[in-house]
């Protein structure tokens, strides 16, 4: 599968540095493939899931073809839900926040037409759309199509299965004739196929070949979670699990960036490995990692290829991959020669359908589990505390400080007190002693904990309904 960095893609300095201000640091394989196809003027049709980075793969060129001199429309791009309008529309103003001029606007249903007009009358070259909301502007004349270059018909199945066919044949005929088509579809079917003859000129399809990989024999769990719980819950996994040398995977710089600072203000050992940083300070922190003077390096896919690191107890996604050979290739760093590793995956809302496609991919189940609550945690690292003082007694590894106790004793404590004393001052400077840490759970991890109770089949069923 094509692996590659946006520098490698022929954008222009502007498009660059959104990408890299929205921290992307490589481009996903469906970028990789359709972002150069559609610049080059082809039609394309690409075969792809939600959570695969289709956006970004038709709207870098969407706004790299704009000129922004001109106020009138060049691109169409057709949503089936004013949601994905949104989504679609503000990713959009991310990429085309360093070209000059360009302005896009969202129309959908549910929202007044005057705020939508006024878009419009401003001279917005980029228009996002439900098909419906789109042909009511054509027919009022306030959206005029005929000088657009550039239509995209994003999850183009959805809008045929809610019955949008007709709506969106009347805006293609509208279009010109001469104008690139792209349609971006999970599915491929009949109708799709009979949509894509009748509009493209020899499209060019986008399949993504997997490579045929090992897949490690890891345990494989994952946990549902919302979004804004997810360091709270990786936190919870790593103190119940008592783990002491991990990798934690985040889709962006920006993340990992986050994330470090969130953990090391928590008081872990941990650092972060990313491609905005130099060679040297990377093996700085490699090192140190080998070397076990840091427990957990937070790292983007690209940074952390080829990790040879023994003993890694742990790989944590703490955003899933897009691309299931990235998921392969994170896991495989656990569990290494014969050793027994685990991976777990924090799975917040549509990253469940990125989670099953992974599943199909690797042929392998991934285990849903709860998050542990705070109690079991705390219970957790009691017993390894009271395995740790049971040994030591057992051994009888301790003679060492009987003058110290004889001195307490002495002075009339008893030993119970004396015990005590010691364990809590063992203890209080363990930033996984939870008593001292953390004291109610959010109400967003608790929440999300009574929601990921819900059988798995009604969650994906319910994320289909809300769409
Ligand atoms: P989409 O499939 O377009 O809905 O994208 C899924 C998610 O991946 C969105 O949150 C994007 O912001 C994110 N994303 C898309 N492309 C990249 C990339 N190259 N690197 C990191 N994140 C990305």
């Amino acid at each position: 599968m094509n692996s590659k960095l946006f520098s490698e893609l022929g954008l222009s300095p502007a498009l660059l540095k959104a990408v890299d201000r929205l921290g992307y640091e490589k481009a996903a394989p469906i970028q990789a493939e359709a972002i150069p196809m559609i610049m080059s003027g082809s039609d394309v049709v690409g075969q792809s899931q939600t959570g695969s980075g289709k956006t970004a793969a038709f709207g870098i060129p969407a706004v790299e073809l704009v000129d922004p001199h001109v106020g009138f429309v060049q691109v169409i791009i057709l949503c089936p839900t004013r949601e994905l309008a949104v989504q679609v529309a503000e990713e959009i103003f991310k990429l085309s926040a360093f070209k000059r001029g360009v302005q896009s606007v969202p129309i959908y249903g549910g929202q007044s037409y005057n705020h939508q007009i006024r878009a419009l009358q401003h001279g917005a070259q980029i228009v996002i759309g439900t098909p419906g909301r789109v042909l009511d502007h054509m027919e009022r004349g306030t959206l005029v199509l005929d000088r657009v270059k550039l239509v995209v018909l994003d999850e183009a199945d959805e809008m045929l299965n809610m019955g949008f066919r007709d709506d969106i044949e009347r805006i293609l005929k509208t279009v010109p004739t001469e104008r690139q088509f792209i349609c971006f579809s999970a599915t491929m079917a009949k109708a799709i196929m009979e949509l894509i003859k009748q509009f493209g000129r020899n499209p060019k399809t986008i399949r993504l070949e997997h490579k045929t990989l090992t897949v490690p024999t890891v345990e494989q769990t994952y946990y549902e979670i919302r979004n804004r719980s997810k360091t709270e819950a990786l936190t919870r996994l790593i103190d119940h699990h008592d783990l002491k040398l991990g990798v934690i995977f985040c889709n962006t710089k920006r993340t990992v960036d986050e994330l470090t600072n969130d953990l090391v203000a928590r008081g872990y050992s941990a650092d972060r490995i990313h491609g905005d940083m130099s060679q040297a300070q990377r093996e700085r922190v490699m090192t140190k990692f080998r070397n076990s003077g840091l427990e957990f390096l937070i790292a983007t896919d690209v940074a952390a290829r080829g990790i040879d690191v023994e003993k890694i107890e742990a790989v944590f996604n703490y955003d899933l991959p897009w691309d299931e050979e990235d998921y392969v290739h994170r896991i495989g760093r656990t569990g290494r020669v014969g050793r027994s590793g685990r991976a777990f995956s924090l799975v917040a809302g549509r990253d469940i359908y990125k989670l099953q496609s992974i599943e199909r991919y690797t042929g392998t189940k991934v285990t849903r589990e709860q998050l542990p609550t705070l109690d079991e945690v705390e219970e957790k690292r009691t017993n390894l505390f009271f395995d740790k003082i049971h040994g030591a007694l057992q051994t009888g590894d301790f003679e060492r400080e009987s003058p110290v106790v004889d001195r307490l004793l002495e002075l009339g404590f008893s030993s119970t007190d004396i015990a005590c004393a010691v364990i809590h001052e063992l203890r209080k400077d363990d930033v996984r002693y939870l008593k001292d840490r953390i004291t109610e759970p959010s109400q967003g991890l608790a929440l999300a904990q009574a929601r990921s109770k819900r059988p798995r089949k009604a969650d994906v069923q319910n994320s289909k309904n809300n769409r």
